[in-house]
């Protein structure tokens, strides 16, 4: 529903080498460590002090407690892994799961939620801080996963972006069902905390809301004749960036080109068509000698002069439009409204011209601190065909306050070709302030510096506002 790239795109597949010898081993640790208990507005508040005192001794803590969960590769899991560990990092998506579960606490077997409550258990649990080293299973969460695509455990090839897109829709998916159920309920049925929450002015779903979820502008303007289509905003939980096929590029660059005027050649212009059909009444007015087809043909040729000075997209259904295909069209896209969370995919495939796949191994250069402001609307649109729809700001000292900032959390990475190979995650280490950055495979966790997540082939990017 929300996904901008939804045509089927090979995917990267997987064959991990991880054993799966100690998953019943690590499953039974995994059910002790974890209480079965949905998140309690009482335990939130425990964790919001635990990790207010964090945040005073980050460093501190950060000796005490150096450690982080690694995830059990259940047998070609490696994709789900890179994911998990990947939105670990994100405070945002932490919250918002957070505030779910507290407002599904109403049903107790949380049915509504299954895909957002074990996610939330397993990003919790991943986010944790520890004295220890520990493996834990993703089991919880694949069962979940499970039911709704049975191929998720099942099959052989796997693609972390492909999963992330599904993740990411179901839990809009839930979101929806929780609180349009939660809508229909009267306040005096919900007890006490819960009744305030819910008696509050505002929507519920606009609260909380998936922090995926953004905005892009959409624009298609013919240049034969001048005519834009109303420019149209759609809503994206990630961005598919085509990388060049040289050896290495900046993310700006991608930016760049992701939101750059395009040319297309086969666009239906509804004003060059209409215009034509134009010309063609006119014609046949002028050869039209019978009363009741020349007062036929007055009176189509008025309706569409009538669309032509007002509304183009006037439904016309009982006259034959002549359709014409610009030659000349362009198209633009840019962010309207950027998420809490920016996700961007490196689309690394590369379509032969013998028919088959390749991997594009472009190595694409990414900041720690990205401004998205140059790639995004002002509020004034534009509909000239050959001019952005905003004007594209370089941010400068001076125009601070413009930028939209947004800071690197986590970055998977795909080793090996494009059949077959393994996914894992770089992240931050703790809190957003932490310099100190984690590479995690599986169940390995090492410390690593900046330099190295720096240097990685990225698969995909996670920015958080
Ligand atoms: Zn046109």
């Amino acid at each position: 529903m929300f996904n901008l790239n939804s045509e089927n795109i090979p995917v990267f597949a997987v064959q991990c080498a991880t054993g799966v010898a100690s998953i019943l081993l690590v499953i039974t640790l995994y059910t002790n460590s974890i209480s079965k208990e949905p998140l309690t507005i009482d335990k939130k508040r425990r964790r919001k002090k635990k990790s207010k005192k964090q945040e005073n001794s980050s460093e501190h803590s950060a000796v005490k407690c150096p450690y982080y969960s690694g995830l059990v590769n259940l047998g070609n899991t490696c994709f789900l892994n890179s994911i998990l560990q990947s939105l670990a990092a994100l405070k945002h998506l932490r919250g918002y799961l957070e505030k779910c579960c507290v407002y599904d606490l109403s049903n107790s077997d949380l049915e509504n939620i299954p895909i957002t409550f074990s996610l939330n258990r397993t990003v919790y649990e991943l986010s944790r801080p520890l004295k220890h080293k520990k493996i834990i299973s993703p089991y919880d969460i694949l069962k979940s996963l499970d039911k709704k695509k049975s191929w998720i455990s099942s099959r052989q090839e796997q693609d972390a972006h492909e999963l992330f897109q599904l993740i990411s829709s179901w839990l809009s998916e839930e979101a929806e069902n929780v609180f349009s159920s939660k809508l229909s309920m009267s306040p005096l049925n919900l007890n006490n905390e819960r009744a305030k929450l819910m008696s509050q002015e505002e929507n519920p779903i606009r609260m909380v809301r998936n922090p995926f979820i953004g905005f892009s502008a959409h624009r298609i303007s013919c240049v034969q004749c001048g005519y834009t289509d109303t420019i149209k905003h759609y809503a994206f939980d990630n961005i598919s960036l085509i990388l060049p096929r040289t050896t290495k590029c900046t993310l700006e660059e991608c930016l760049q080109n992701y939101t750059s005027i395009d040319s297309l050649t086969d666009f239906s212009c509804r004003q060059c068509s209409l215009n034509a059909t134009r010309c063609r009444i006119m014609k046949s007015l002028e050869q039209a000698t019978s009363e009741p087809k020349i007062s036929l043909l007055k009176k189509t040729l008025a309706r569409i002069e009538h669309a032509l000075a007002g509304d183009l997209s006037t439904e016309l259904p009982d006259i034959k439009i002549t359709r014409i295909t610009s030659k000349h069209t362009t198209k633009q896209v840019m962010f309207a409204r950027p998420p809490p969370i920016l996700c961007l995919h490196l689309s690394r495939s590369i379509f032969l011209s013998n028919g088959m796949s390749a991997k594009n191994s472009c190595l694409v250069e990414f900041p720690v601190q990205l401004d998205l402001n140059p790639f995004c609307t002002d509020g004034h649109l534009s509909v000239s065909p050959l001019k952005p729809i905003s004007i594209h700001r370089k941010t400068s000292p001076d125009n601070r306050e413009r930028s939209i900032l947004y800071t690197l959390k986590s970055v998977v990475v795909h080793y090996g070709s494009h059949y077959s190979g393994h996914f894992a995650t770089y992240r931050r280490q703790g809190d957003e302030s932490s310099k100190r950055w984690l590479r995690i495979s599986d169940d390995k966790v090492e410390e690593v510096d900046l330099e190295e997540v720096l240097n990685c082939e990225a698969y995909m990017l996670f920015y958080e506002k």
